[in-house]
């Protein structure tokens, strides 16, 4: 049996020996959200772990798809009854990843994506150091600047935020199992499914 600290290791709880857990992590706005949906499209059989967080939705975004949408307070009352296998601050938000949107996957043998910044995914590797994990980076920071604008969604304030953030996340890359660059995204959707499967 492991022993599962949770964020802070306040509490601990136990868990049987795990599946496959993939981390795919990198800056916002380098193409996560876009590379992981063109994964799920072609291998459904894949679990992706919902999180849950208190920013609000994006227009198209839906609740229980893309996140769980929920309230601060809530979310600190899912902190306190220790429900989060990580959670973190991002941009003046909090994003968790939920036990139970992992573990009862992992346990049932499913290989199971997460989504997740910087500090998230350094507490999963730690958490259960047989985590696959993958750094997405962008071919410039340019190009990522470009990205984050271009997709029109967050306020100006958000992008000066999350492009101070993407600094010290791509800094971190080599902490990772596998780097890929988001040039051609055929190409990384390519070796994204190599790390994964061989
Ligand atoms: P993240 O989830 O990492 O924040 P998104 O998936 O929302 O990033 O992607 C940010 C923007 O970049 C989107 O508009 C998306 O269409 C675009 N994008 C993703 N991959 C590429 C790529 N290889 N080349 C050009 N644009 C891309
Ligand atoms: P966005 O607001 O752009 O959807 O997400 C902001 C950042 O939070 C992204 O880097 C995304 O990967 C990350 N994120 C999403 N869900 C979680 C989570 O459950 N835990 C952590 N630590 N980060 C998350």
């Amino acid at each position: 049996m492991q022993v599962l600290p949770t964020h802070n290791g306040a509490n601990t709880k136990e868990c049987p020996p795990l599946g496959k857990l993939i981390v795919l992590t990198g800056p916002s706005g380098v193409g996560k959200g876009t590379l992981m949906n063109e994964i799920l499209r072609r291998y459904p059989e894949l679990h992706y772990s919902v999180s849950a967080t208190t920013r609000s939705p994006r227009p198209g975004e839906i609740n229980g798809k893309n996140y769980n949408f929920i309230s601060r307070g809530q979310f600190e009352k899912l902190v306190t009854q220790g429900e989060f296998l990580e959670w973190a601050e991002f941009a003046g938000n909090c994003y968790g990843t939920l036990r139970a949107a992992v573990l009862n996957h992992v346990q049932a043998g499913q290989l199971v994506v997460l989504e997740i910044e910087l500090a998230g995914a350094r507490q999963i590797r730690h958490t259960f150091p047989s985590t696959l994990s993958i750094f997405i980076l962008p071919p410039s920071f340019a190009e990522l600047e470009k990205r984050i604008r271009g997709r029109g969604q967050d306020a100006e304030k958000d992008i000066s935020r999350r492009l101070q953030r993407a600094e010290e996340e791509i800094a971190a890359a080599n902490e990772f199992d596998v780097k890929i660059i988001n040039d051609d995204f055929e190409q990384a959707v390519k070796e994204i499914e190599k790390a994964i499967f061989e």
